[in-house]
């Protein structure tokens, strides 16, 4: 076995690690203040080759790996993960396209928007009020009318939505069907895409989110991605892939929280020595350390399953719970090691704190996640429909 990233990936990772330390480190806590869309970090993340990476190049894009997009995601979001958040939700938006659109789709639509000079933004538009982690309760509907559709709806917290340029719209063509009536459209910003209401939120300050109004929205038809009907799976396969990035971001949370604490418990003394010769304080040191490693490696071991093409729905259900939950834990533990500096702006670790909560919660809460891998678990085990294990000892075996 070799953990050895390629000589490609480890370019892009030292790139983003020094990236990361020159623009996004020293001024996170500043921007985050201001709340608002950090657009020139995000500029130069786009000039410096870190967005966009896996867009085929026969659509414009470097046709880099999955592996290499979640580099990104972890050493970004090391330095801030709201900033992370806004550097790669265009891989969010774009997923369902390189799923499930041609060559010739790509080229109209995604092409113009990663090849120019200035950063232009993709926003994912699958939430909506009433319809959170059961989608098929969506109320947005596309009506077909001659050479086009027509759409209407409102989605909600869609990141990007404000800066976006291209909307991945998931509609009810056949709402009799549930899920099995979603289509998803690819949507400019055109006449009728209005933006609501932007979030005002506890963390990741650094990005932005808000409503996404379709009135009366036409497009042409070719805007479909794949057939009518396939929205749902192309969802579902684009939360599968893109999972792994948020997985990304959590590791990148929970390895600064180690390093900010372990810092602070070398140089904070109480009792004649340093905190961290404390075994209490040490213990927890190591446990952080350990959670922070093990997301890395169910991270880059879902992405590498994605870029062989290899199942990877529990992969990455397993690496964006667990990393996500690792990095809530051990930015609770920095918190908790810093004393009351910790809970005090000025200090760093308040900030992850807030930062990681959502990382339990977006792109499937991680009650989702659970729910997805104990299926494949099952479902790997067990023979659902006879109720028999499909091997045990060799032979099939009934459940007790
Ligand atoms: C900052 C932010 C950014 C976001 N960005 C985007 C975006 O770009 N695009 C987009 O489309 N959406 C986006 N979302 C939406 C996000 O994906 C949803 O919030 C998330 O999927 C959960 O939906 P919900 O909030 O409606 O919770 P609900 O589905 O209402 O869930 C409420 C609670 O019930 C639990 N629950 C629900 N069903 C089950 C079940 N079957 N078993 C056990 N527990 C269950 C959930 O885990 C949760 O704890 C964003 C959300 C936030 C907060």
């Amino acid at each position: 076995m070799d953990f050895k990233l390629s000589e490609q990936e480890q370019k892009i990772w030292e790139r983003a690690q020094e990236f990361t330390r020159e623009y996004i480190t020293p001024k996170a806590h500043e921007l985050e203040k201001r709340n608002e869309f950090p657009k020139d970090v995000v500029q130069k993340a786009y000039e410096a080759g870190l967005m966009n990476l896996h867009v085929p190049k026969e659509a414009g894009g470097p046709g880099l790996s999955l592996l290499a997009e979640t580099l990104v995601s972890e050493a970004t979001g090391y330095g801030c993960a709201g900033m992370a958040t806004s550097i790669m939700c265009n891989n969010l938006a774009f997923a369902p396209l390189l799923i499930g659109a041609t060559i010739e789709q790509l080229k109209t639509y995604v092409e113009p928007l990663i090849t120019g000079k200035e950063v232009k933004f993709g926003a994912f538009c699958l939430t909506e009020r009433g319809a959170g982690s059961d989608v098929s309760g969506m109320t947005t509907r596309a009506i077909r009318d001659g050479d086009e559709y027509i759409i209407n709806g409102t989605k909600c917290w869609i990141t990007n939505g404000p800066v976006a340029s291209l909307f991945t719209v998931f509609a009810s063509t056949q709402p009799e069907l549930k899920h099995k009536g979603i289509s998803v459209f690819m949507v400019p910003k055109t006449k009728g895409v209005k933006i609501g209401h932007i979030e005002n939120k506890v963390g990741q300050r650094n990005s932005v989110q808000s409503e996404v109004i379709f009135e009366d929205v036409r497009v042409p038809k070719d805007c479909l991605v794949g057939k009518e009907g396939d929205g749902f799976k192309i969802a579902m396969m684009t939360l599968d892939k893109t999972r792994a990035g948020i997985a990304a971001i959590a590791t990148g949370v929970a390895q600064r929280a180690v390093d900010e604490a372990a810092r602070f418990a070398s140089i904070r003394h109480q009792f004649g020595k340093p905190v961290g010769r404390f075994q209490g304080i040490s213990f927890m040191l190591a446990d952080m350390g350990a959670r922070a490693s093990a997301a890395r490696l169910l991270t880059r071991y879902a992405a590498w399953r994605a870029d062989q093409g290899m199942p990877v729905s529990k992969d990455s259900a397993f690496a964006k719970a667990f990393a996500s939950d690792a990095a809530m834990q051990n930015a609770i533990d920095a918190v908790q090691i810093f004393g009351g500096y910790g809970y005090i702006q000025e200090y760093p670790v308040e900030k992850l704190m807030r930062d990681a909560k959502l990382l339990q919660i977006y792109e499937g809460t991680n009650q989702i996640q659970r729910m997805v891998a104990g299926r494949a678990i099952l479902k790997e085990s067990v023979n659902l429909d006879t109720g028999f294990h499909v091997k045990y000892d060799g032979r099939d075996a009934p459940l007790i």
